[in-house]
This record gives structure tokens, C-alpha cells and sequence, in this order.
């Protein structure tokens, strides 16, 4: 059962004043965390109704579904009366990185040297292509930002690199000119034992923490926290919830 459309927009301010308590509880002030809402399966006009209600960052994870809903969510972006942002949060095939490229404005799921190179390469031809000067509607930021995905629960049905190779991936998109390496991503442990939930996000924040130290900068992102854990994420440093039964309400199984 999805919520109808009224219903998107009260749930809206219902999980903004979630996150803000939660970061409140964490003594972090309320604009440290940004609410990504995750889209899938949610058809344009309820995602347009979010953007309606004051949503500015949103993101999918299929590219199929992406691309095929873009030409329909386009007007609702475009005649929002703020800016809205779309990410790709999904598991990311190389050869649909040119499909990406041409609506997100950041990868969150930058899990293997192949895609960090393939998407360099990608990102080497447009910018080849691109006339100097500030990017336009359906072209990406140059450069990229990207996150890495690490899979801290270490499920073998999640993807994500393994912690032990982030740094090995952080240093390689490190060395490309046209990856902004922004932080770090993963997906929460599917549990009932919020200790061991939390203990996989505290994990995210020590491989950036170890990060920043190498590299002598700030990776400022940590995006982290679905509807059933975001509270934890939050209080274990995430920047970026990504929220999607909580607001669109539950999904029919695909
Ligand atoms: C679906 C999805 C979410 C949101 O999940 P909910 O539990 O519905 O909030 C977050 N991140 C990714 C990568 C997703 O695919």
C-alpha cells in the first residue's frame, strides 16, 4: 500500500522533525543531515507531490526506472521553487554509467576500481565534448562527486567494497582528476540488534575518519540510515539519510 498524495507531504514533515531530533539528540545541529528520498517504485506525480512539499535531494537505484520516469519528473524539478538534486544510490553496471551521468548530480555506490576508471574515462569524453563554462540541465557536475560504498556488515548479499579495500579505492579515485571523492556510503545491517546496527555505521565514520587523515582533507559525506535505522546513522555522524517507505509508505514486493 502506498500513501496517497496528501499523505506524502504530512509524512514529509513528520520524518524532518524525526531527523531533526535525532540530530538534536547528537548534538548536531539539524541542517548537518540532508533527507534523500529514496524513489524507487514510486511513480513521478507522488514523487512531484515530495518535491511539492519542500523535497530537495532525491535519488533512485535502478537506471532503467530512472530513465524512464525522468521525462515525467523533469517539469515537477524544473517548476519546484527550490533546487532539487538527484543522486544515484543504486548498484551501478559500467556499461549504464553514460545513462547516469545524464540525470544524478553525485554516485553514491562507487564500489570497484573498474567503475571509479570506467567512469573517468566516461566523464574524460563529455568533458572533451563540453564547452567551457557552467553545466546545463542534463549534464553533470565536473568534477563528479562521487561516494564509495562500503558494505560494513559484511553481508554477501549487499554490494560495497570490503573495508579492507576502501583505502586501496579511496587512494585510486583519489588519483582521478574528474572524481570528487566526497565520503562514504553503506547500507545498514538488517537487524533487530541496534547495537550491531550501530557498530556497522560507527564503522563508515572510522574508515573516513582513517581517510581523511591519509589524504589531509575533508570527506565531509557519510550517507547512511534508512527508514529503519536512520536515528542510529544519525547519531553515529551520517550526512545524508536515504528515506523511502517512511515518507512514500510501504512497497509492494517487486
Ligand atoms: C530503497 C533504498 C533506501 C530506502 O529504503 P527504506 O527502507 O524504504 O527507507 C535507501 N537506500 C537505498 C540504496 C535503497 O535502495
Amino acid at each position: 500500500m502506498s500513501l496517497n498524495q496528501s499523505h506524502i507531504a504530512e509524512a514529509l514533515t513528520r520524518v524532518s522533525r524525526e531527523v531533526a531530533e535525532a540530530a538534536a539528540a547528537a548534538d548536531r545541529p539539524a541542517e548537518a543531515v540532508r533527507i534523500l528520498l529514496a524513489t524507487k517504485t514510486v511513480p513521478p506525480d507522488r514523487i512531484g507531490e515530495a518535491i511539492a512539499a519542500g523535497a530537495g535531494l532525491i535519488g533512485e537505484n535502478r537506471i532503467q526506472e530512472a530513465l524512464s520516469k525522468q521525462s515525467e519528473l523533469t517539469p515537477f524539478i524544473q517548476d519546484a521553487p527550490h533546487p532539487v538534486e538527484q543522486h544515484f544510490i543504486g548498484h551501478l553496471q559500467s556499461n549504464k554509467i553514460k545513462d547516469m551521468l545524464g540525470f544524478a548530480a553525485m554516485l553514491h555506490s562507487l564500489d570497484r576500481p573498474s567503475l571509479a576508471r570506467k567512469l573517468q574515462s566516461a566523464l574524460e569524453r563529455l568533458a572533451a565534448d563540453r564547452p567551457s563554462g557552467a553545466p546545463s540541465a542534463g549534464q553533470p557536475p565536473l568534477p563528479f562527486p562521487v561516494l564509495v560504498q562500503v558494505n560494513t556488515s559484511e553481508e554477501d548479499s549487499k554490494f560495497g567494497c570490503h573495508p579492507e579495500d576502501a583505502a586501496a579505492l579511496v587512494d585510486l579515485v583519489e588519483s582521478l582528476p574528474l572524481l570528487d571523492l566526497q565520503g562514504f556510503m553503506t547500507i545498514g545491517l538488517f537487524s533487530d540488534d541496534e547495537e550491531a546496527v550501530r557498530r556497522g555505521f560507527r564503522h563508515l565514520r572510522e574508515i573516513r575518519d582513517t581517510a581523511e587523515q591519509r589524504l589531509g582533507r575533508r570527506l565531509p559525506e557519510l550517507s547512511m540510515g534508512m527508514s529503519g535505522d536512520f536515528e542510529l546513522a544519525i547519531a553515529e555522524g551520517a550526512t545524508i539519510v536515504r528515506l523511502g517507505s517512511s515518507v512514500f509508505g510501504r512497497r509492494q514486493p517487486t
